[in-house]
């Protein structure tokens, strides 16, 4: 598909070469209008495009194929609040998908301009603006990366709550766009959890676009929306007193003693940042910097400084191996942060790109479902999880790599794990929806009736929108043609 809109508004549903015309008249006359603007940087060049229309999605096998051929048409970086304003302006005048870029390392394509039109750059609003020093509550643009940050913030002593372990380089306008948690959610849950965003600007696209202030209620329907309706252009989050984590890693002989012991050390009344459990086939393929070469599965945990002699004691309790590797060292890019969550399965795939993944909230009691699926798939699929709080509450989440052998067998995988009870958050779909919960938010509609109302941010994400438009009388749903 390719880009395409009318300036009155609503949509026409040209095809074929009527609808390719209607789109390069378009493009043209929006670069002509932004070619002279200072406050926007235009890139045109065939690298630059290619570049900028792609994220992690080669993670998944059946959406690499899918999205590859998407290009954007034009990339703009707005270098100013008035630059972001002109583009979304030029964007509703001429009727042009316009798709939202940070750093561009999401898994599901979220990034990618299915429609091509123009992707806008983030990252020249990049500020972090105010830290209230009474509440930790933080003001930053959506470009900062989330390491300046947390670098910023351990300067007046306070950390992020949640970090994707792609920290170094994701910003934090995609981490909330796009991301959902990591490292933290031991303690701090998930993003969309009330309490992390607390308030939001956010800059419309219309002819006319308005900037707008959110309040947390109505900044959450913008939390894990993709970028599909309105544009953050600054965030306030909530913060956490800065802690010196420490690096722990124990190697335990059989996975059920290992699962049990990571589920003790989840529940003991220590501060955990990180509690991650990997596979010995799993261990084998990752860099070596957890710990001595082992043959057994491995525990790694960052944990408060008066944590350490408890996760010491568990561990010795259960005749396990602990091996405490210090301090945490944030510049080197060689902790225990960097094999957890995805970057498991980054460093899987660099040893064999035959390895793709799942993500699921496992069922309880664990043990007995995981075993099951491991007689059934053998090999195939090796486990890594990660200890996260669910609405308050210590669950073990799953990101196990599964052995691409083909779509079928996937789903065949997938269905086995939804029967045993497990809640699967599929990345292998392009929805917002597909890849959570699998059902339409209201709010999240509504907002993009509201922030959006000519469907040009980010088309085919929102599966709510989609579905809004082709049955109009959807009860619950907001229709675009409507106020
Ligand atoms: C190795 C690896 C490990 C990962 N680990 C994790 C993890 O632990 N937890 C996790 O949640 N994710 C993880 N991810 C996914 C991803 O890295 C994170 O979600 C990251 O925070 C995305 O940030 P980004 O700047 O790259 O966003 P992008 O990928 O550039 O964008 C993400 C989404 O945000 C939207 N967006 C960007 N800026 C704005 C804006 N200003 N306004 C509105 N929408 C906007 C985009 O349109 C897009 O839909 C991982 C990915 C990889 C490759």
């Amino acid at each position: 598909m390719v880009f395409g809109g009318s300036p009155e508004g609503a949509r026409p549903h040209l095809v074929g070469a009527l609808w390719l015309m209607a789109s390069s008249q378009s493009l043209a006359a929006l670069v002509a209008e932004l070619a002279t603007a200072h406050d926007l940087e235009l890139l045109q060049g065939a690298a630059d495009l290619h570049r900028y229309s792609r994220d992690s999605y080669d993670y998944s096998p059946i959406l690499q194929p899918r999205l590859a051929p998407c290009r954007a048409d034009l990339v703009v970086r707005p270098l100013t609040f008035s630059g972001v304003e002109r583009l979304a302006a030029a964007c509703g005048r001429h009727g042009v998908p316009l798709t939202l870029r940070g750093s561009g390392t999401g898994n599901y394509g979220q990034s990618v301009p299915l429609e091509g039109g123009v992707v806008m750059l983030c990252g020249a609003l990049r500020e972090v603006e105010h830290l209230d020093p009474s509440s930790g509550v933080v003001t930053v643009q959506p470009g900062c990366l989330m390491r300046d940050l947390d670098q910023h913030l351990r300067a007046h002593g306070r950390q992020l709550r949640l970090l994707p372990s792609t920290w170094r380089s994701a910003s934090i306008g995609g981490f909330v766009a796009g991301g959902s948690g990591g490292i933290g959610s031991i303690r701090w849950g998930f993003l969309r959890d009330p309490g992390h965003l607390l308030g939001a600007e956010v800059v419309t696209v219309e002819q006319e676009p308005r900037r707008l202030q959110l309040d947390a209620p109505e900044a959450e329907a913008l939390n894990h929306a993709y970028g599909t309706n309105g544009i953050l252009t600054r965030l306030q989050l909530a913060t956490a007193p800065a802690v010196d984590w420490h690096q722990i890693s124990i190697d335990v002989d059989t996975w059920g003693a290992a699962v049990a012991l990571l589920q003790r050390c989840c529940r003991a009344a220590v501060a955990l940042h990180l509690a991650t459990l990997l596979e010995r086939s799993v261990l084998e393929c990752l860099p070596p910097w957890s710990g001595p070469e082992s043959d057994r599965h491995r525990l790694l945990f960052l944990v408060a400084p008066d944590g350490v002699s408890t996760l010491a004691r568990l561990a010795a309790a259960s005749g396990a191996a602990l091996h405490d590797l210090g301090p945490e060292d944030l510049d080197g890019g060689k902790g225990l942060r960097e094999l957890s969550w995805n970057h498991t399965t980054l460093h899987m795939r660099s040893a064999d790109v035959g390895w793709t993944y799942l993500q699921m909230m496992l069922p309880e009691p664990e043990l007995p479902a995981m075993e099951q699926l491991k007689q059934r798939w053998g090999k195939a699929l090796l486990w890594h999880l990660e200890g996260v709080r669910q609405q308050g509450v210590a669950r073990l989440a799953a990101l196990p790599l599964v052995r691409w052998t083909g779509a079928e067998p996937l789903h065949a995988l997938m269905t086995d794990c939804r029967e045993l009870g497990a809640v699967l958050f599929n990345p292998h779909v392009i929805t917002v929806e597909d890849g959570g919960l699998g059902v339409v938010d209201g709010d999240q509609v509504a907002a993009k009736q509201r922030f959006d109302p000519d469907g040009l941010l980010n088309p085919g994400k929102l599966r709510g929108w989609l579905e809004s438009i082709s049955s109009p009388g959807c009860p619950g749903l907001p229709h675009p043609s409507r106020d």
